[in-house]
């Protein structure tokens, strides 16, 4: 393993061990790092069904639990098992945006710039009806990934690494077409990692977490992280007035890490590793900081809502042979709960008003393979609700709606 990321894992790690975490959580840490989580990305709901990335294929499924999900590509006898595939793409990052009919997907699988030697990751367009996919800008590659489109802006992060074992982020505004490209922003922490780079309403919101002051990295065993002035950081961003927001000192707390997890209407849920849970309005002009926030729960991994009802995930709380997805009333009282274990690495990535979606993966064969399933809304209020796997039609299986 390169020295630098090892030095990044080491300090995560240890950053979330000071904050209270428990070991068990930590196997699921590299997905808590990731702006992915932000749930809004992996599904994208659309009038006659769902759009969704999984095991590097697109696929579109009608909201019936009883159909299959099909690969988005219409190529004629196409097996959608080689790269010629318009619904394939190589180590396709998990989030999709939709853009005047077509989905843009960042490929984490870098390609080397014949002119630079620079190490790229193409972003593709893929055509909404499965006539076509192009690549249509690259980044470069970073050990951490961390790339939204927002208002038809595509927006990364770049690791600034320092000579001294410390490395900063910077953030890029690059135009879809890949040509203008800019920086419009730079860390002010060391060695940490930007969670949540996500467009919502107006306002491009970026998390920052990182340490205050540079880490003697040449004296690494005698580090004592718990003690690393260590900040959050929530800024929000308006690119038409190119206008920034910097956080509140609320927010600069040194023990608490402040994470995005899911929108839903003008609600925004923000997790705080030292346990809480909490609700804010978005407003226009980001958070509404006058209103109280809610207080939704004590460790949950995700919050969702469904009208007046609030789900959370609580991956091995207490057994590692426990995956609960709890669900309560607006009061606080339980209603139901479903059982997502034995699988592993289940994630509930989104929510709309009818299903949520679960993701994990299963081995089978000795190949470990995406899954993704549902929950349906309407069967929650009878205790009826249920994990459903989708079943995903390949083999031949054009794509038709
Ligand atoms: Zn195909």
């Amino acid at each position: 393993m390169e020295k630098t990321k090892f030095k990044r894992r080491m300090f995560a790690v240890a950053a979330i061990v000071g904050m209270g975490m428990t070991m068990t959580q930590i196997a699921f840490g590299k997905e808590s790092f990731n702006a992915e989580n932000g749930g809004l990305n992996y599904v994208l709901p659309a009038d006659n069904g769902y759009y969704f990335l999984c095991g590097g294929h697109l696929y579109f499924w009608n909201g019936d639990v009883t159909k299959q999900a099909v690969p988005l590509c219409s190529r004629p006898n196409c097996s959608h098992t080689t790269e010629d595939c318009v619904a394939m793409i190589r180590d396709a990052s998990r989030k999709m945006y939709e853009v005047d009919d077509g989905f843009y997907v960042l490929s984490t699988w870098p390609r080397e710039d014949s002119r630079t030697g620079e190490k790229m990751m193409p972003i593709w367009r893929v055509e909404k009806d499965g006539s076509g996919k192009e690549i249509i800008a690259e980044i470069p590659e970073a050990g951490s990934v961390n790339y939204t489109i927002f208002q038809d802006k595509i927006y990364y992060t770049m690791e600034d690494a320092q000579e001294d074992g410390n490395y900063q982020f910077s953030i890029w505004q690059m135009s879809l077409d890949g040509k203008d490209n800019k920086q419009i922003w730079q860390s002010d922490l060391y060695s940490g990692y930007i969670d949540t780079l996500q467009g919502i309403g107006d306002w491009l919101y970026v998390s920052e977490n990182g340490c205050e002051e540079i880490i003697d990295w040449t004296n690494e065993d005698n580090i004592d992280f718990e003690k690393l002035p260590m900040r959050t950081n929530l800024y929000l961003y308006q690119p038409q007035a190119e206008e920034w927001i910097t956080n509140p000192d609320e927010y600069k707390k040194e023990d608490v890490l402040l994470s995005i997890q899911n929108i839903y209407q003008d609600e925004i849920y923000l997790t705080y590793y030292d346990s809480k849970a909490e609700i804010r309005k978005v407003w226009k002009k980001g958070f509404d900081l006058e209103d109280e926030a809610q207080f939704v729960g004590e460790f949950p991994r995700k919050a969702y809502k469904w009208d007046n009802l609030y789900g959370y995930t609580w991956p091995d709380r207490n057994n590692e042979n426990e995956n609960w997805f709890e669900i309560y009333d607006h009061n606080g009282t339980f209603v139901q709960k479903i059982d997502l274990y034995p699988y592993d690495d289940v994630d509930i990535v989104s929510a709309d008003e009818k299903y949520a979606f679960v993701y994990w993966e299963q081995v089978q064969d000795n190949v470990s393979q995406d899954v993704i399933g549902v929950i349906e809304r309407d069967k929650i209020a009878t205790q009826e609700a249920t994990l459903i796997q989708l079943t995903k039609g390949m083999n031949g299986n054009s794509f038709e709606r």
